[in-house]
């Protein structure tokens, strides 16, 4: 080990070795190889940090209006203050009159004539030579210096392993091949030049992080993931699962299904029911996808896979997110399944210990043929009798570890399922080329017909009263609608409208209807209760909690109103207003925002009111809040990309994944190293 000063907080950071500290990149540079006179400074560094260096000749430490320390130092040019509204006493001797220092920030005008607040400051001789190459500024953690990190990194790039863990395998033909014309550095020199920058480098493209030298890290990242990727999807083919072939006689239960159903399915879900139906066939586990924005009708299309699978004998499981969700889909498919004779089990963590035991054994005797629950499913206690098809509705909505708790148990050794997971979240093309490589994705690009768009309007709090009014005569006209709040908590801080209060309000505004109320502390029954009076119309308004976002379903509801929209992301109005536009009446979605509202809020109630795109929607998501919030791994702490920007670098995606083929196919030797290099520990959240 190199890190003698610190070696307990450089190792807290993960900084255990040469190479960790090598690829521990800067995330900015200061420059500090250019030097100017305190009179230079004062007259041209007025808007950029400047460097410059004097002598102390006071020092004093005020205590009003709050404590700080003043320090003015002299060169023979002029004299410059350096206010301090923060400091240790080892500062306060390290600046003591007489001291020779090097400062560096920026000059502003202050009360009493120029300063600088809070500047860099270092005790050096007068003729102290300057670095020659621009100082890296590391990320840290608390109680982490620059310095001891610098120290660190500078002995790391010497220590002689390194040459080793660094060592240039990319097959040069490849590279040349791949990006003709194209000079990469090798990888050695483009971690040393990110590490110790030359004075001359540029600065804008390596704080961007599109200079060659981070192009070259970037693309190493990139590979090491699409090759952990393809294997992933290597290996799935490789495992068994059982094959579920088409039925061939008329009366299975798929196609009694099918004449069952009130509707005829829309062009889209009939295709992707044949890709998944083409999956089933398989005799190695189906792992796909199937994205279709809100209303587009993902869930007979589940349905028909577990007809498929309950067909020959097999179970089917469906889990979702939520309980509500579970809930919903327990309905549904109570509704289109009993009447064929299925028999389905209902698993919930808020059953009564004696209705789960209950449960449990018809799942385990393999009596129930479909089971429906949420999280509960996977947990130790239940163990399937023969279960053939998992469905996991808004997979990114579990946390990471319960998705990986999912993947492990039904991707065991002993057993493995098909998969389908569904998602109403669209996941843009360069994250799922990304993050999904071992995913097989199906769309429904189509809403079932006689569904009118959604008219989506902006409107402040203080029209309230009129919001009621209209309210009031949508009602009159026999229809239902929403009513959504942020928060059930009394929240003054944060000026919530409670949906309690918002619940009583309405209650009195509007005498001639009911008015219902659910949120996230109902019990799980209570919360039935009160979303089949909604559906059979006994409640015309439903003040809701965001427990309504996902998975309801009420067609004759088709206004929804949204109190403090701008405290909504994207994606959960675009989910939430997903819940009207399901009838055959205009809807409409009332985004109601307090004042003040940030620059970000009004940007974003003014895509919604614009755009009904999921995928654009989606995008824009992305750009914003980065993948791992979009896809539910923030709670996890742990970027898979560490270097990469997936919009910023979207075009080195497509060549590392050509790459990585090659490589796989051509260099098989190299992938393990390489792999083993970039993720180490890492690799196995990719699964998730
Ligand atoms: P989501 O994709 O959001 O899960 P659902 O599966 O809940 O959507 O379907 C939304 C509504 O559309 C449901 O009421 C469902 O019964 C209905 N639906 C689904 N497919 C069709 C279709 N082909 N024609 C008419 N209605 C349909
Ligand atoms: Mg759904």
């Amino acid at each position: 080990m190199t890190t003698k000063q610190a070696p307990s907080t450089l190792q807290k950071m993960g900084l255990d070795s040469p190479m960790a500290l090598a690829l521990h990149l800067p995330s900015r540079y200061e420059d500090e190889t250019e030097l100017f006179t305190i009179e230079e400074a004062l007259n041209q560094g007025r808007f950029s940090s400047i460097q410059t260096q004097g002598i102390v000749i006071r020092n004093q430490v005020l205590f009003r209006p709050r404590r700080q320390m003043l320090v003015t130092i002299e060169d023979e040019t002029a004299t410059l203050q350096l206010r301090f509204l923060n400091f240790y006493p080892s500062q306060q001797k390290q600046m003591a009159v007489g001291a020779h220092i090097r400062v560096r920030g920026e000059v502003r005008e202050g009360f009493q004539g120029p300063e600088i607040v809070h500047p860099t400051v270092r005790g050096v001789a007068a003729d102290a030579p300057l670095p020659t190459s621009l100082t890296p500024v590391y990320p840290a953690s608390a109680g982490v210096s620059q310095a001891v990190i610098r120290k660190a990194v500078v002995q790391a790039l010497r220590d002689p392993s390194l040459q080793d863990s660094l060592a240039e395998f990319l097959p040069k033909k490849l590279m040349t091949e791949l990006l003709p014309g194209n000079n990469w550095l090798s990888l050695q020199s483009a971690i040393s030049y990110l590490h110790q920058p030359p004075s001359d480098a540029n600065t804008q493209a390596l704080l961007e992080r599109t200079d060659p030298a981070w192009r070259r890290v970037q693309f190493e990242e990139l590979l090491a993931q699409q090759i952990s990727l393809k294997r992933a999807h290597a290996i799935r083919r490789e495992r068994h699962a059982p094959s579920f072939a088409k039925p061939s006689k008329e009366k299975s239960l798929e196609a009694n299904l099918i004449k069952a159903l009130p509707f005829t399915l829309t062009g889209a879900q009939a295709r992707v029911w044949s890709e998944i139906s083409h999956d089933l066939e398989k005799s190695f586990p189906m792992n796909r996808l199937l994205q279709g924005d809100v209303g587009s009708g993902k869930t007979v299309v589940a349905a028909l896979a577990a007809a498929r699978v309950i067909d020959h004998g097999y179970q089917a499981a469906v889990m979702a997110p939520t309980e509500i969700l579970a809930e919903q889909h327990y309905l549904k498919m109570k509704e289109w399944f009993e009447p064929l004779g299925v028999r389905i089990a209902w698993l919930s963590g808020s059953l009564k210990a004696k209705e789960k035991r209950l449960s449990q054994e018809m799942i385990e005797s393999g009596q129930a043929q479909l089971i429906i629950g949420t999280h509960a499913l996977i947990q130790e206690s239940v163990s399937f009798s023969k279960l053939g098809l998992a469905v996991i509705d808004e997979q990114h909505r579990f946390g990471v570890r319960q998705r990986l708790e999912i993947q492990q148990r039904l991707g065991s050794e002993l057993f493995y399922c098909h998969q389908l997971m569904m998602s109403a979240t669209p996941i843009p093309r360069t994250l799922a080329m990304t993050y999904y490589a071992d995913l097989d994705v199906s769309v429904i690009d189509e809403l079932p017909p006689g569904r009118k768009p959604i008219t989506t309007k902006v409107v402040k709090a203080s029209r309230r009263d009129e919001v009621i009014g209209g309210l009031q005569s949508w009602l009159s006209k026999g229809l239902q609608a929403y009513w959504v709040c942020p928060l059930i908590e009394e929240s003054e801080a944060l000026q919530l409208q409670t949906a309690v209060e918002s619940y009583e309000q309405l209650t009195q505004a509007l005498p001639n209807f009911k008015v219902g109320l659910v949120h996230g502390r109902l019990k799980a029954e209570e919360k039935a209760a009160v979303m089949a009076a909604f559906k059979a119309n006994e409640i015309q308004l439903l003040v809701a909690t965001t427990v309504i976002e996902v998975g309801v379903d009420v067609p004759n509801a088709a206004l929804m109103v949204i109190e403090h929209a701008e405290r909504f992301g994207y994606a959960q109005i675009h989910q939430l207003r997903g819940r009207v536009g399901r009838g055959s009446a205009d809807s409409v979605c009332i985004l109601m925002y307090a004042e003040p509202l940030s620059m970000a809020a009004k940007e974003r109630l003014q895509t919604l009111r614009e755009v009904s795109d999921g995928f654009v929607i989606a995008e824009r998501d992305l750009s914003l809040r980065g993948p791992g919030e979009l896809l539910g791994a923030k709670q996890s702490g742990d970027g898979m990309l560490r270097f990469v920007d997936l919009q910023r670098d979207a075009w080195l995606i497509e060549l590392a994944q050509q790459a990585a083929e090659r490589l796989l196919a051509e260099h098989a030797d190299l992938v393990e190293r390489h792999l083993e290099r970039w993720l180490g520990s890492r690799a196995e959240f990719l699964k998730a």
